[in-house]
């Protein structure tokens, strides 16, 4: 099954993308994940992004391609996969459409987990103060300030593909505020409709 997670940061995509992995043996391919990768390297790649993703604002749609396009077509990719993030604009969404149709694939299902933004910034400010607590290191895009700017960046620039998908049939909703089992739950009925 190859799957698109949407929904704004912080509404769980990440959580849920692990789930799903457990649950149905396909990876978790984040484009946010592979650039701090690259970021904690120290390569080209990662300083070209680092400024970009610590303001909130989304890398080019060119370094998404470059990053995207190899890693469909590994190995573990054979049975489907979960784009976690990894679709945050319409050209890239396009470009995904191109790059699976070139292999003789295709998109199975676009799931939106909705949420209530203040409430993101709640649960937000109460992980930063845990990790915190914890003593580990919070992510340099975690604070309020940039949260809000990712929320804003969501709603111009990647909210265009809930019609982009709805018009191609292939989007579902699941509501994002319950919690990570109700939420879990909910995701399973719909693929298991898919698969
Ligand atoms: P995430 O962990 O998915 O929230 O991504 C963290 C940051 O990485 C985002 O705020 C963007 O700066 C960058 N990023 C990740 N995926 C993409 C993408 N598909 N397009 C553009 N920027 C991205």
């Amino acid at each position: 099954m190859i799957l698109i997670l949407l929904g704004p940061p912080g509404a769980g995509k990440g959580t849920q993308a692990k789930l799903i992995t457990e649950k149905r043996g396909i990876p978790q391919l984040s484009t946010g994940d592979m650039l701090r990768a690259s970021i904690a390297a120290g390569t080209e790649l990662g300083l070209k992004c680092k400024a970009i993703m610590d303001r909130g604002d989304l890398v080019s749609d060119e370094i998404i391609e470059g990053i995207i396009t190899d890693r469909v077509k590994a190995d573990d990719c054979k049975n489907g996969f979960i784009l976690d993030g990894a679709v945050r604009t319409v050209v890239q969404a396009e470009m995904i459409d191109r790059v699976l149709s070139g292999l003789g694939r295709k998109l199975d299902v676009v799931v939106e987990l909705t949420v209530n933004e203040e409430e993101l910034v709640q649960r937000l400010n109460a992980r930063i103060a845990e990790t915190k607590a914890q003593g580990k290191e919070v992510r340099a895009d975690d604070n309020e300030e940039t949260f809000r700017n990712r929320q804003a960046v969501y709603r111009e620039q990647t909210a265009p593909l809930i019609p982009y998908y709805e018009k191609q049939g292939k989007l579902q909703r699941v509501d994002g505020m319950g919690t990570i089992e109700e939420v879990s739950d909910a995701l399973s009925k719909v693929l298991d409709e898919v698969a």
